[in-house]
C-alpha cells in the first residue's frame, strides 16, 4: 500500500468511515492561521499534519473553503469555523480547544511541548471536522500542564548520558524519537537498527522520511536525517535485526539499554527475550491510544514487555488469518520475517509475486495482499499503521521516557494516553508482573536475568 491507502485504511478501519468519506477527510484543506510570529509551532504542525492532509495554508485565501482552521494564540479567527485554538488558558497551561479562543504561550514554553500539542492538534482537527463520527471519547479542551507531563522542568537543560543504547526499529516511532530528542541534552553512542527498507507506504507517517527515499535502508535513512539534530549524541545504522548485531554474538551484558519502537506486540516480545538491561518501549494501539513502558533487570515483580504485550485472542486470530492467505504455517509468521522456505510457498499461491520477497515482515506482504478492504478481523487492524499524529505521539512520549528514567526521576514503569483526551496523570502506574507472561514466570529467563546482570 502507498502513503495515502494507508492513510484511507486508517480512516476506515479505526473510523469506520466509507471510502468516499476517508477521501474527503485526506482531501481537505486546513487554514493555520498565526500572526504571532510562532514559527517553530507552526513548523511542527505542518510536520506532523502534512503527513495526514493533502493541503494545509498559512495564507488565507478568499476563494479556497477550508475544512477546519487553526488558530494560534491570540490571532483573529478569518474563518466561520469549525477551529482548533491553540495558545495559553488563563494559567499559562497548553490548550487545544474547540470552543473557545486561547491567550499567548508562555514564553518560557519548550519546543518539546510544541511537538506534543502538533501530535494533539490532529486529533482535535479530526474531531472538529467529524464531529460524532469519531468513535473515540474525547474532550473539547485539551490542557497539558508541562508541571505534571514531567517531573521535573530542569529535564530539558540537564546533561543526559544515554551511554551505549540500542535503537530496535526506525519506523514511525523512531524518527518521531529522534525528532523529539532534539530537544533534551542527550548524548552516547545509540545504534539504530532496522532491516527493512523505506516504502512508498511509510510516508504518510514517518517525519523524516520523503518520497526520494524509498527502497533506501530506513536505519541509514534515518541516521542521516537525525544526526545533525543530536550533536552530542552519535548515532550508528545497522541495516539488520538487533539480534544479528555484532555484540550479540558473544552473549553477557552487551544490551544494557534497549529502547524499542518495532511495530508489533510479537516484535516487542522477542525483545524482550534479548533480556536487555533495561528497556525504554512505547506502541501505538490503532489511533485510539499510545503506551509507553520501561523496564529494568533485575524485574523485581515489575512487569516487562511479555506483561504488556502478552499473546491474545486478537493476535491468535489474526495469525491465523495470515497463514491462511499466504499459505504459509504458523511456525513460519512467527518467525515475522518472510524466508527463503516460505517465499515457495507464498509464490506457489502468488504468482505474480516475481520480486524477492525474503526478509520482509509477513503483515506487509499480507496487508499488500488483501487491501484494506478485504482486512476482516478486529486482529488484522493491529496490522494497520495508525495516522501520522499517533505515531509522533508515542514516539515523543518515548523521549520523555528515556530522559525521566536516566535522570531516575519517574515513579512510573506504564502509562497510556489517548490523544483524543486529557492526559491522565493518574494512569501512571507501577504495573506488577502478569501470571500469564511467558518470561517473568519462566525459570530459565529468570536464571539469564541473574547470569547477565547480577541479583
Ligand atoms: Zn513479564
Amino acid at each position: 500500500m502507498n502513503a495515502r491507502e494507508e492513510n484511507t485504511s486508517a480512516l476506515r478501519s479505526f473510523m469506520h468511515l466509507e471510502a468516499d468519506e476517508a477521501d474527503q477527510v485526506l482531501d481537505a484543506t486546513l487554514l493555520i492561521t498565526e500572526k504571532g510570529g510562532n514559527k517553530l509551532f507552526c513548523g511542527f504542525l505542518l510536520e506532523v499534519l502534512g503527513k495526514t492532509f493533502k493541503r494545509i495554508d498559512v495564507e488565507f485565501h478568499e476563494d479556497q473553503s477550508y475544512v477546519c482552521e487553526f488558530v494560534i494564540e491570540n490571532s483573529k479567527a478569518l474563518t466561520l469555523g469549525p477551529w482548533v485554538f491553540a495558545g495559553a488558558d488563563k494559567d499559562g497551561k497548553l490548550i487545544l480547544s474547540r470552543i473557545k479562543a486561547a491567550n499567548q504561550f508562555p514564553a518560557s514554553t519548550r519546543p518539546f511541548f510544541y511537538l506534543l500539542l502538533s501530535c494533539y492538534a490532529g486529533a482535535s482537527i479530526l474531531k472538529a471536522m467529524l464531529g460524532d463520527r469519531v468513535p473515540y471519547a474525547s474532550d473539547e479542551e485539551i490542557c497539558i500542564d508541562p508541571s505534571l507531563f514531567t517531573r521535573s522542568p530542569e529535564i530539558f537543560d540537564l546533561e543526559i548520558d544515554l551511554g551505549v543504547a540500542y535503537l530496535a526499529g526506525a519506523g514511525a516511532i523512531g524518527n518521531s524519537l529522534l525528532f523529539a530528542l532534539q530537544f533534551f541534552r542527550v548524548k552516547g553512542l545509540l545504534y539504530v537498527t532496522d532491516p527493512d527498507f523505506v516504502s512508498d507506504g511509510n510516508l504518510n507517517r514517518c517525519l523524516f522520511f520523503k518520497n526520494s527515499d524509498i527502497g533506501n535502508p530506513k536505519a541509514t535513512t534515518l541516521v542521516a536525517y537525525a544526526q545533525p539534530l543530536l550533536p552530542s549524541l552519535k548515532l550508528y545504522p545497522i541495516k539488520y535485526e538487533l539480534a544479528r548485531v555484532p555484540a550479540a554474538k558473544d552473549g553477557g551484558a552487551w544490551l544494557k539499554r534497549l529502547i524499542v519502537a518495532v511495530d508489533s506486540r510479537r516484535g516487542r516480545r522477542h525483545l524482550q527475550s534479548e533480556i536487555p538491561g533495561e528497556v525504554f518501549d512505547a506502541s501505538t494501539t490503532g489511533i485510539a491510544e499510545v503506551v509507553t513502558h520501561y523496564n529494568k533487570q533485575p524485574l523485581d515483580g515489575r512487569a516487562c514487555m511479555g506483561c504488556i504485550y502478552d499473546q491474545d485472542a486478537i493476535e491468535d486470530a489474526h495469525e491465523k488469518h495470515v497463514t491462511e492467505v499466504l499459505g504459509v504455517t504458523l511456525e513460519q509468521v512467527r518467525q515475522n520475517y518472510i524466508e527463503a522456505e516460505a517465499e515457495i510457498l507464498i509464490k506457489r499461491k502468488y504468482p505474480q509475486l516475481t520480486n524477492n520477497i525474503i526478509g520482509i515482515p509477513y503483515d506487509t506482504l499480507f496487508k499488500e495482499l488483501c487491501g484494506a478492504g478485504r482486512l476482516v478481523t478486529d486482529g488484522d487492524k493491529q496490522v494497520l499503521a495508525p495516522l501520522a499524529f499517533v505515531s509522533a505521539l508515542a514516539g515523543a512520549l518515548l523521549a520523555l521516557t528515556i530522559t525521566e528514567h536516566i535522570l531516575n526521576i519517574s515513579s512510573y514503569n506504564y502509562w497510556r494516553l489517548s490523544p483524543w483526551c486529557n492526559p491522565n496523570y493518574r494512569l501512571q502506574q507501577v504495573m506488577l508482573k502478569s501470571s500469564k507472561c511467558e518470561f517473568c514466570n519462566r525459570l530459565a529467563f529468570q536464571k539469564g536475568s541473574i547470569e547477565i546482570w547480577g541479583k
